[in-house]
C-alpha cells in the first residue's frame, strides 16, 4: 500500500499573503483575460467565470444578465435543440458552452444543432473523467469539430490532465467531489482537494498550452481568488450563482404583508433523485445518487452577486499587486492556516 503523504490542500486551508504594490487602487484592476487555446487558435476575452451547466444555473437568462460583464455560462444540456439553436444565434453566443454528456444522444442532438448554426464552444462533462471511453469521446468530438474551444473533464490529476488535453480538449475541467450538493465522496471516498488539483493540473495543462478551468468548491469570492492565483484559467460556479431570478428550478413563496413573496430556490446535483426523476424517470438500479437536493435562501437578480465577486477579486489583486487577472498566479503566495477568519459572531 502506498500513501501520498505530501499535503494536499482545499480553500480553506489556505490565504494569500499581501505584498507591496505601486497599486492605489482596485479601479486600476483589469479581471479580464485574453485567451487563444491550443487546438483551434481560437481567441476570447471576458471575465473568465462560468456558471456551471447544472439545469437550475446554466440557463439561458443568466447568461443574458452574464454577457455586459463578459462572464460566461456552460448551457445545460436539457435544453431541445431548437431553443439551443435560437440562442446561439444570439450576439452572445461566443460567452456560452454547449455542454455534452458522452451517450449517442448528446453526440446526435450536438451534430443537429451543429448542421444550423456555429457551436463555438463545447462542454464534455462527466462525473468520471478517468475512462478510455471519454477520452474517445473527446478524440472524436475534437476531429468532428476542429473550430470548436473544447473543455472536458472532470480529472484532478496531471497526467489525465496532458492526456485530455492530447485528445483535443482546449481546456480541462477540475474537480471531483468537491461541489456544493455533490455526495461523491461520502458515497464512493473518492475526490482530491480542490486547490492541489487545480494547482497540479495547471502545472500540467500549461505545459502543453493548454488550460484549467476550477469546478466546484468556491464558497465565498475569496475561494475565486484562490482558484485564480492556483493557476485556473476559468472558474466554474454552481452555489455560489443558485437562488437568483435568473435561475431555473421550483421557487417557494411566503405570504408577507398580505403579498406572495419568493424565499428560498430549490438547488440540487445534476447526478441527484430530483435530476434523475425529471430527466431519466428515475434513478437506475445499478447507481445511487452521487447529488442532493436543498433550498437556498431567494437571493434576486445573479447581477449583484456577480459583481460582489468581481469586486472581492479586484480587491484581492490590489491586495498582491496584480494590474491584470493573468498576474495573480506569479503574484500568489499561499500561506497555510488554521482558521481562515474570526468566528465570534458566527
Ligand atoms: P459548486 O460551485 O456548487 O461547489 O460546484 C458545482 C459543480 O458541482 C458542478 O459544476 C459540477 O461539476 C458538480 N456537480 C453538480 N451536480 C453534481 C452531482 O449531482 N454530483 C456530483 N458529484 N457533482 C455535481
Amino acid at each position: 500500500m502506498h500513501i501520498e503523504t505530501d499535503p494536499k490542500l482545499d480553500f480553506k486551508d489556505v490565504l494569500i499573503r499581501p505584498k507591496r504594490s505601486t497599486l492605489s487602487s482596485r479601479a486600476d484592476v483589469d479581471v479580464t483575460r485574453s485567451f487563444r487555446f491550443v487546438h483551434t487558435g481560437r481567441e476570447w476575452t471576458g471575465f473568465p467565470l462560468i456558471a456551471s451547466n447544472m439545469d437550475t444555473v446554466g440557463t439561458f437568462s443568466v447568461a443574458r444578465a452574464f454577457a455586459p460583464f463578459g462572464a460566461m455560462v456552460a448551457l445545460h444540456k436539457h435544453y431541445p435543440a431548437e431553443r439551443l439553436i435560437e440562442f446561439l444565434r444570439s450576439e452572445i453566443a461566443e460567452n456560452v458552452f454547449y455542454s455534452i454528456g458522452t451517450t449517442t444522444e448528446d453526440l446526435d442532438k450536438l451534430a443537429l444543432v451543429r448542421a444550423q448554426v456555429p457551436v463555438g464552444k463545447i462542454c464534455i462533462d462527466v462525473a468520471n473523467g478517468y475512462s478510455e471511453q471519454f477520452l474517445q469521446v473527446v478524440q472524436r468530438v475534437r476531429a468532428e469539430n476542429p473550430d470548436s474551444v473544447i473543455m472536458a473533464g472532470a480529472i484532478v490529476t496531471g497526467e489525465m490532465a496532458e492526456a485530455l488535453i492530447l485528445a483535443g480538449a482546449d481546456i480541462v475541467k477540475v474537480g471531483i467531489g468537491s461541489g456544493s450538493v455533490c455526495t461523491t465522496r461520502d458515497l464512493t471516498g473518492v475526490g482530491y482537494p480542490q486547490l492541489s488539483a487545480v494547482i497540479e493540473c495547471a502545472d500540467a495543462a500549461h505545459g502543453l498550452r493548454g488550460h484549467v478551468c476550477s469546478d466546484g468548491g468556491c464558497t465565498v469570492p475569496g475561494d475565486v481568488a484562490k482558484a485564480f492565483g492556483g493557476g485556473a484559467d476559468f472558474v466554474m460556479l454552481g452555489g455560489m450563482l443558485a437562488g437568483h431570478d435568473e435561475c431555473e428550478g421550483r421557487v417557494r413563496y411566503e405570504i408577507r404583508n398580505g403579498e406572495s413573496v419568493p424565499v428560498g430556490l430549490e438547488f440540487y446535483g445534476m447526478s441527484s433523485d430530483t435530476a434523475m426523476n425529471k430527466y431519466h424517470g428515475g434513478v437506475a438500479d445499478y447507481r445511487a445518487a452521487e447529488g442532493k437536493t436543498v433550498e437556498v435562501p431567494y437571493r434576486g437578480p445573479v447581477k449583484a452577486t456577480l459583481q460582489h465577486i468581481m469586486g472581492g477579486l479586484r480587491s484581492s489583486m490590489t491586495y498582491i499587486g496584480a494590474t491584470r487577472l493573468k498576474e495573480v498566479p506569479k503574484r500568489t503566495t499561499f500561506v497555510l492556516v488554521g482558521a481562515q477568519r474570526n468566528t465570534v459572531f458566527d
